[in-house]
């Protein structure tokens, strides 16, 4: 996997979208597919611009960005365009992030977390566990192996900006920042992990962590964001901090638009929501330009990973979802307009 015909240079900010593919119900209700990806294919030559075109009241809207999937895109495929170069940045000492942004529904956990077969998630095959895998090939490679590291494994949800620690028993943690401007989850688990097949273990424990106790699943789930986050440390004494992987299956998106709602607490919940889209949007591009000033105060979730958004290292990767069908185009327009404006 090291070999250098097969390494793509991670970018500062990379940009992608992913189409998912119309799913039974939308073909049954004859939902028109109003997404094309042209060049099909394209993607393993990884041409550094391809296009999706948007179809929507017969007018074509035109959008760029890094890389654009299309719905016979596996999982595998993403992995290697997106956070797979991410890996390699980690161990060269750096903090990288990898986002799943997008409506619920349009494929942020399957992409993450790994594919669905019927209800039950293949977790061996997502994001998370690939990278991993990629992870621990690093760890025992030569390449590294002077520099002696260890990986440990966090695994937390942000929730109407309360931060609850999935790796045990959602403990709802506290965010300090010191006077250096340090910020700390005070209490989190970091748990020590010396096998890819172990970090898939607590994914799962995560995940059936996140969503227990809900009378809908979906619906809990995607109001938060869920951030793994794989940590290398040296083994000295103080188990230096080498770099970190934060990999966040973001809050649905679509709460943006949504505020019909009379609910107060869905109120609240769709601002907080709003908030971190918003800082998080604002903080990368913050990275982009290299600012010295980087707005993460303004949400949990850009507080929590502010070490990411700044520095010579510090990589990024946002993996816009769309859904294809034509009732989800309001929606995908504002997922791609957000995408299009983080870099
Ligand atoms: P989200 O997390 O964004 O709410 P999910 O990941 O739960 O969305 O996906 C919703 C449904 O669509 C799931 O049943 C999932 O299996 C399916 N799906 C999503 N993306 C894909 C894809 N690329 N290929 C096949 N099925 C997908
Ligand atoms: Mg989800």
């Amino acid at each position: 996997p090291l070999s250098t015909n097969n390494r793509i240079e991670p970018q500062k900010i990379c940009v992608c979208v992913r189409k998912r593919p119309l799913n039974k119900q939308e073909i049954i209700k004859k939902e028109i597919d109003v997404v094309s990806v042209p060049g099909k294919g394209a993607l393993l030559v990884h041409e550094p611009k391809q296009k999706v075109d948007l179809t929507k009241y017969l007018e074509n809207q035109v959008f760029q960005f890094d890389y654009s999937f299309d719905e016979t895109t596996t999982n595998d495929l993403v992995y290697k365009f997106t956070a797979k170069p991410l890996v390699q940045s980690v161990f060269e000492g750096g903090m990288a992030t990898c986002f799943a942004y997008g409506q619920t529904g349009s494929g942020k956990t399957h992409t993450m977390g790994g594919d669905f077969i019927g209800k039950q998630q293949n977790s061996t095959k997502g994001i998370y566990a690939l990278a991993a895998q990629d992870v621990f090939t690093y760890l025992n490679h030569r390449r590294y192996a002077n520099l002696e590291l260890s990986a440990y494994v966090s695994f937390f949800e942000i929730y109407n900006g309360k931060v609850y620690d999935l790796l045990n028993k959602k403990a709802k943690l506290r965010v300090l920042e010191d006077d250096r401007q340090q910020v700390q989850v005070v209490g989190l688990e970091e748990v020590y992990v010396s096998t890819a097949e172990e970090v898939i273990k607590m994914i799962q424990m995560g995940s059936a962590c996140r969503t227990s106790g809900q009378t809908s699943a979906n619906a809990n789930s995607s109001r938060s964001h869920a951030i793994l986050q794989i940590v290398l440390r040296r083994n000295d004494r103080a188990n230096t901090l080498h770099g970190k992987f934060s990999l966040v299956d973001l809050a649905g998106n679509e709460r943006g638009t949504d505020v019909s709602s009379n609910d107060r607490s869905t109120l609240v919940e769709t601002a907080e929501i709003n908030r971190s889209l918003l800082a998080l949007k604002e903080c990368i591009r913050s990275l982009g330009m290299n600012s010295d000033h980087i707005p993460f105060r303004m949400s949990t979730l850009t507080k929590v990973l502010r070490d990411s958004f700044i520095g010579e290292k510090s990589r990024t990767c946002m993996i816009a979802m769309v859904s294809p069908g034509m009732a989800s185009c309001e929606y995908t327009m504002n997922t791609l307009r957000y995408a299009d404006r983080v870099k």
